[in-house]
């Protein structure tokens, strides 16, 4: 199950519902696949047909883009290889940069601000429930 985060800022306006975690259809990798973009799909399929029979995970992170400065989630794919590595695909922000994975609970906790991409106060970020 993930959960729903309500990300607002006080002074502007902004704001951002969330989706964090992993969805009851993220096991299956036909329906997870859509999460992601073009090129990260493709570095997928293959990683999986690299490593036949080796399990992987998807979930949905929190992320803040060093370019267009949003607070938003993408997909995350993890697989461990034959040599037991973890290799991950992050998915990319729609302006096509590869954001940077916050902390989830850091970040609900409070202990890590975000800021706002439109003027810079600190973010309000709120559970507002769960989905699957
Ligand atoms: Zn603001
Ligand atoms: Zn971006």
């Amino acid at each position: 199950m993930g959960i729903l985060l309500n990300v607002n800022c006080s002074k502007c306006g902004y704001q951002e519902d969330v989706y964090i975690g992993a969805g009851i259809s993220f096991n299956k990798l036909e329906d997870v696949l859509s999460q992601f973009d073009d090129v990260s799909q493709k570095e997928i399929k293959k990683l999986v047909s690299d490593n036949p029979g080796k399990e992987w995970n998807v979930t949905k992170n929190l992320t803040s883009c060093n370019t267009c400065k949003k607070i938003t989630s993408v997909a995350v794919f993890s697989i461990t290889d034959g040599n037991k590595n973890v290799v991950s695909v992050i998915s990319r922000c729609k302006c096509s940069t590869i954001p940077k994975i916050e902390d989830n609970e850091e970040v609900i906790s409070g202990k890590k601000a975000l800021f706002c991409p439109k003027c810079k106060n600190a973010l309000k970020i709120q559970k507002m429930g769960n989905w699957d």
